[in-house]
């Protein structure tokens, strides 16, 4: 699996780093981070932090962990984090909060990854002898089981200021932030208004090797930094890695508006050929399409593709996911649609 030739729509995680990012990472200097004393690493933090309006960042080894130290950093034992109920957090992360904060996942269903603010009020827990104490709320954006559906700032708000009424923190799951941003065009900063803190990745859409940052204040920070060390994330010369992280920000942020216009082009080209899928709801760089109109379900269709030189992944049995990223071109788009349009054929 995986070879060169293979046309790669698992995941824009799958991104490789760019000449100019192999290069600074061959030349960063470097010191060792747990003492502080890498200047790459430092110059991320404050670049991150610069551009989420945030006092301070940490650079951390992958998003799980990133969100993981903040929830670590953000409640106490037997608390209850508000989440939505598709949220990577609570699907996606090996129950890590449960294991490693000693905290409850409350899920609250949304529309699209979106969470009405009324709901999210109601599971908020009152102040009760039997009950556990609310102390987070998260709220991911992009919504990744959703098809990469952008959490309207408005939304996000309104969620912060409820928040903030009964004394809770918010953390933004920002794996993908910089999609809903240059989808919307408002600054990531702007979101970070409505979070304590936030989470993202380096390594996804923004083709940095490995990586995340969280940002948030300097005293939530140096909690988060000491939960990373407890987790075994402190890491030593790691401006190898943070100076690929650096051109990501500065280097690969404007170019994902072209994967969220081949997104929406291989959406009009599938639905086109028949294939169950809304371009409507395409907002940044995924599809889903959804196999109920096709004789096999999604894990055979998946084997299809597969051998016909296109690699996915399903979210269920009925739902295809397709992203798209820097490593698949438009005409490599293309080449995909032409075996979708011969396994349509075969399977419908
Ligand atoms: C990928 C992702 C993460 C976790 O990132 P890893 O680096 O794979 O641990 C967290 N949240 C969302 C929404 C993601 O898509």
């Amino acid at each position: 699996m995986g070879g060169e030739e293979m046309i790669d729509l698992r995941s824009d995680t799958v991104t490789k780093p760019t000449e100019e990012m192999r290069k600074a990472m061959a030349q960063a200097e470097v010191g060792d981070d747990v003492y502080g004393e890498d200047p790459t690493v430092n110059e991320l933090e404050k670049l991150a932090a610069k551009i989420f309006g945030k006092e301070d960042a940490l650079f951390v080894p992958s998003g799980t962990m990133g969100n993981q130290v903040s929830i670590m950093a953000h409640t106490q034992r037997g608390d209850e984090v508000i989440l939505e109920a598709n949220s990577h957090i609570f699907w996606y992360e090996v129950g890590a909060m449960a294991v490693l904060s000693g905290v409850m996942p409350h899920p609250v269903a949304g529309k699209n990854g979106v969470m009405d603010p009324d709901d999210v009020k109601k599971a908020i827990r009152p102040d009760n002898v039997h009950f556990p104490r609310t102390s987070l709320i998260t709220i991911e954006n992009t919504h990744n089981r959703s098809g990469g559906r952008v959490i309207p700032l408005e939304n996000m708000k309104e969620i912060y200021s409820i928040a903030k009424e009964f004394g809770i923190n918010v953390h933004v799951d920002g794996a993908r932030i910089f999609n809903a941003s240059v989808a919307t065009g408002i600054p990531a900063k702007e979101y970070a208004r409505y979070a304590d803190s936030v989470m993202f990745c380096l390594s996804k859409g923004l083709c940095a090797p490995v990586g995340s940052v969280v940002v948030g204040d300097s005293e939530f920070i140096k909690r988060a930094r000491k939960a990373r060390k407890m987790l075994g994330g402190g890491m030593r010369q790691a401006g190898v890695l943070a100076a690929a992280g650096i051109i990501a920000l500065t280097k690969m942020v404007d170019r994902l508006k072209e994967d969220h216009e081949n997104a929406r082009f291989l959406a009009m080209k599938l639905r086109e050929i028949g294939y169950q899928v809304n371009p409507e709801d395409v907002e940044t760089n995924m599809v889903i399409l959804r196999t109920d109109n096709l004789r096999v379900n999604a894990s055979v269709f998946l084997k299809e593709l597969e051998e016909n030189g296109v690699l996915a992944s399903s979210l269920s049995d009925t739902e295809i996911r397709l992203v798209t990223h820097k490593d698949v071109s438009r005409s490599q788009i293309e080449d995909a649609l032409n075996v979708f349009e011969k396994l349509f054929r075969k399977l419908s």
